[in-house]
């Protein structure tokens, strides 16, 4: 079978799913026939375009840095749905500032959103998963789980630390139908990166067109950032029945970037 469609009343959990790639990620799942579990920080803003199966759709609003809230949102994804066949770890933020003056809190926060929390959604998922002998666990990465920049050190930090959970939760999950993968994205245009243009665009004194072709794309050897679609088309792929031998996997959506 070569769809990418759900299966019947499947259910993908997809974190940070207010905005950019997990807002993509949640309109894709949700045209492709899942029954989702949101989870942010925030409200997401489009949760009215679902109100055609608005029976198929969960938000649940909490802070993931709370291992009560990663544990509260699954308990509440359960009960709504019975079970949970996908995990989407995607919600994450940056925070740019030199190591020697790296505040310690935040650096804490960055390890608890972005590692932390994704290994206890990942337990919290496993044993039904192994019951059903079928699961799903896709870690949003980044560039940064492959490669460091200058001033990103609890991002680089907790995104190097994602693929070490992502491989052994492979070894592991391997023999009971679960498979474990990471998509390691470069600059994708959401808010988390348009946010940095404006603040170089400040520092550096030029226009925000420049920073984007002359920083960011620095490395790149395309010519542009990467759209949130580029990412859900992925993920969609590893979550459906054809990827079944695909685990423990790094997928680089880099343009050209760790290639040189
Ligand atoms: P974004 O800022 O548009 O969205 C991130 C979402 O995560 C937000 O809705 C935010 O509220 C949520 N979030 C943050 N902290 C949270 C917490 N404690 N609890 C619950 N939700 C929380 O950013 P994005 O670009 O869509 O990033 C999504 C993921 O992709 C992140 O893990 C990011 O590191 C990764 N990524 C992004 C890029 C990029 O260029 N945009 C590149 C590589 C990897």
């Amino acid at each position: 079978m070569h769809s990418l469609r759900a299966r019947p009343k499947q259910t993908a959990l997809i974190t940070g799913a207010a905005s950019g790639i997990g807002a993509d990620l949640a309109k894709t799942f949700f045209e492709a026939g899942y029954q989702l579990l949101l989870a942010d920080l925030d409200t997401p803003a489009y949760l009215a375009d679902f109100e055609s199966r608005a029976q198929d759709v969960c938000f649940v609003q909490g802070d993931l840095s709370r291992a009560a809230d990663c544990q509260e949102l699954v308990e509440r994804g359960t009960q709504r749905f019975s079970t949970i066949d996908i995990l989407v770890n995607n919600a994450g933020f940056q925070h740019v500032c030199a190591l020697e003056g790296f505040p310690v809190e935040v650096w804490q926060r960055m390890l608890a959103v972005m590692l932390t929390a994704p290994f206890l959604l990942t337990q919290a998922v496993w044993p039904s998963m192994k019951q059903k002998g079928w699961g799903r666990i896709v870690n949003i990465g980044s560039i940064h789980s492959q490669v460091a920049s200058p001033n990103k050190v609890g991002y680089t930090s907790a995104k190097h630390g994602l693929i070490g959970l992502t491989k052994t939760a492979a070894l592991e999950g391997g023999s009971l139908g679960i498979t474990v993968n990471a998509i390691c994205p470069a600059y994708v245009r959401t808010p988390l990166v348009e946010k940095q243009i404006a603040t170089q665009a400040v520092t550096l004194g030029i226009s925000q067109e420049a920073v984007e072709s002359k920083v960011f794309l620095k490395s790149a050897a395309t010519g542009s950032l990467i759209e949130p679609s580029e990412i859900s088309s992925l993920v969609l792929y590893l979550c459906s029945d054809n990827a079944k031998s695909v685990t423990g996997a790094n997928w680089n959506i880099d343009c050209g970037w760790t290639a040189q």
